[in-house]
């Protein structure tokens, strides 16, 4: 059967887990296995307030591919087609926190209003404690 794969990406997993992680750049769009990880990690659109389900949402570059971003979960959060677009249009910035600040939630996101404003959205399968 490998001798018979037209192509391979190199995809990387958590070893515990067994989860897709990355791809870095060798490919724009997440494979099927990232999609589903999204899915189960963000459940619905991450823009600060939408609950569009995840299965009307896309999944987005936090930093642009354009700009040197990673085809990986720690790059990729699921938007629904407007919020994506506010984004892509940089009416809205996002940045992935969780990576820098918060090892222990991937995931969160920091959002910057258009008046500067910043809210933090977080992963629905890993919720912060209660303050
Ligand atoms: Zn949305």
């Amino acid at each position: 059967m490998a001798a018979q794969a037209a192509t391979w990406s190199q995809l990387t997993v958590d070893p515990g887990t067994g989860a897709p992680l990355a791809i870095s750049r060798r490919r724009y769009t997440p494979t099927a296995a990232m999609r589903r990880f999204l899915g189960a990690r963000d459940a619905t659109c991450r823009f600060p307030g939408c609950d569009k389900p995840g299965a009307a949402t896309e999944a987005d570059h936090t930093t642009e591919w354009s700009q040197g971003g990673t085809t990986d979960t720690d790059n990729l959060a699921l938007l629904c087609r407007q919020h994506h677009r506010l984004k892509t249009l940089g009416h809205w910035k996002a940045r992935q926190i969780s990576t820098a600040e918060s090892p222990s939630l991937p995931g969160t996101l920091e959002w910057t209003a258009p008046s500067g404003r910043k809210y933090v959205t977080y992963p629905d399968a890993d919720l912060p404690p209660p303050f």
